[in-house]
């Protein structure tokens, strides 16, 4: 059971296709790690056990029937608690929510039952997706595999824990500001935003509706690929959805090569602030891609250096509308008496957290008349300068390249009263989110100082995902080479060999 723990989804796959294993003992055994760690990790809101186990029995009904299944079925995939999901909770990792059950599926979740995956269960999340570590979350924080005492970054912090610590090959995560890229990053695996409208919001809980990103964290490149081509694509649900084919990511993941790619570095990403662990694994990283063939070189962005001060102003704005939604009348909790007016503002203020309250004031101050103009749309204007930026440099380079996040795991505790501290983990990932194309993050090794994993972050063109495919694919086999083993997601703290 426990070799079944540590195999990728891809290898899973072909094993449960051969006739090697069922899919319920693929769902048993990660049920089994789930009990066995999850109580330390705390990755987990709700694990949809017996639902896991009679899914896994009719995947193995249909594959006994002969019928023609894709390369998800059997395979379990954990789901961020954003995801509205039918016979499940969906929180949002606040109070708010309470205990509200759903009464419709999301897009992608709904294409992933359709494709025989296994939903597993629920992951934890900063509240409304508004965070860097999990911490935010309104049921206590979730730990990172490598280091029970540090985060496991965030929002999607939740997701990367349960794939880093074996619960589960793959999750699902959104990106809005870098939650995936962010936490993929901390917890040593692999984690892609997909291009804007490449991956539907329908049934995504909003936060920050021009910005929210649905997007897949797998141990290995192929896995992710795997499960972006599974929940991608056109869906005419999402007034926002693309109506273009999903770029060949699965092609691009099987033959990673960059000879011959033209790569930009970006120079605003280095300096103050840089853990000098992560900056020698990324200088690294491109001294590997030189080697392997690549074009390197340096890129200014220079608007890039606007993109948070933009980001803290468009987030909350549209967060404070979207939040406006949950006022104890529709969905959730309710507490209070008196007038409607009182029922609301008791139950708004019992239900949110601190950080979500500071974003809806942030964001209704930011839009009120007098100031939209000078916050939100001086905001948007630097939007598309740093549109532009990317736009100059996408005509010179095919990729850029920076780290994924400025530093490693940082301990519990330490920025939860700092916002501003928080909100620096996601320097490199928000221009990415403001423009709307594609990045992922790819692990690159473990820093010097604390024996934690970096990631590369990648970014490429809008719907040009494929090229980041490539890319990490050729960095993931030439450190698994060097480091001899398959998996840098094999966790210290919680080896699952
Ligand atoms: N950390 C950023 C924020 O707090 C990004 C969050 C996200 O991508 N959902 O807004």
């Amino acid at each position: 059971m426990d070799e079944l723990i540590t195999m990728t989804a891809a290898e899973l796959s072909a094993a449960m296709a051969a006739g090697d294993v069922s899919a319920a003992d693929v769902t048993e055994a990660h049920l089994d790690r789930i009990a066995a760690v999850d109580d330390r990790v705390k990755a987990f809101l709700h694990v949809a056990a017996d639902d896991a186990r009679a899914r896994a029995r009719e995947v193995d009904a249909r594959r006994k029937a002969g019928e023609p299944l894709g390369p998800l079925a059997g395979v379990p995939v954990a789901v961020k608690d954003l995801f509205t999901t039918i016979g499940m909770p969906t929180t949002c990792g606040s109070k708010i929510l309470g205990d509200w059950h759903p009464p419709y599926e999301s897009t992608i979740t709904q294409r992933l039952r359709n494709a025989g995956a296994i939903l597993i269960g629920k992951t934890n999340m900063d509240e409304f997706a508004m965070g860097s570590s999990t911490e935010n979350s309104g049921f206590g924080p979730s730990h990172n595999p490598w280091d029970l005492a540090k985060v496991p970054g965030g929002s999607s912090g939740g997701s990367a824990a349960a794939v880093a610590a074996h619960m589960a090959p793959l999750a699902l995560g959104t990106d809005t500001g870098g939650s995936i890229r962010q936490p993929a990053a901390v917890c040593g695996i692999v984690g892609t935003k997909p291009t804007y409208g490449g991956s539907s919001r329908y049934g995504v809980v909003a936060f920050a509706s021009s910005l929210d990103t649905p997007g897949p964290l797998g141990r290995t490149v192929l896995d992710a690929a795997l499960l972006h081509e599974v929940m991608s694509g056109h869906d005419p649900m999402d007034s926002t959805s693309i109506n273009a084919p999903v770029p060949p990511v699965v092609e691009a993941a099987r033959h990673g090569d960059v000879a011959g790619l033209r790569i930009g570095v970006v120079t605003e990403f280095a300096g103050d602030g840089y853990q000098p662990g992560v900056m020698a694994r990324f200088t690294e990283a491109v001294e590997l891609l030189e080697s392997l063939g690549a074009k390197v070189t340096e890129i200014s962005c220079p608007h890039f250096k606007y993109a948070l001060p933009a980001y803290y102003l468009i987030a909350p704005s549209e967060a404070s509308s979207n939040l406006a939604r949950f006022d104890g009348m529709r969905y959730g909790l309710r507490t209070g008496s008196g007038s409607a007016e009182e029922v609301m503002a008791a139950t708004r203020a019992a239900g949110f957290g601190a950080e979500v309250k500071r974003r809806i004031m942030l964001g209704t101050y930011a839009l009120s008349s007098g100031y939209y103009d000078a916050y939100y749309g001086k905001a948007q204007q630097v939007r598309t300068l740093i549109i532009q930026d990317f736009d100059a440099a996408f005509g010179q380079v095919d990729v850029l390249v920076s780290p994924a996040t400025p530093t490693t795991a940082f301990p519990i505790g330490e920025r939860a009263d700092d916002p501003m501290a928080m909100y620096l983990a996601d320097l490199c990932t928000i221009p990415t989110d403001l423009a709307g194309n594609a990045a992922i993050s790819v692990p690159c090794g473990l820093a010097d100082e604390d024996g934690l994993p970096a990631g590369l972050q990648v970014m490429a063109p809008p719907l040009a995902d494929d090229r980041l495919y490539r890319v990490a694919a050729a960095v993931e086999a030439a450190f698994n080479e060097r480091w001899g083993h398959p998996l840098l997601a094999d966790a210290k703290g919680l080896s699952a060999r």
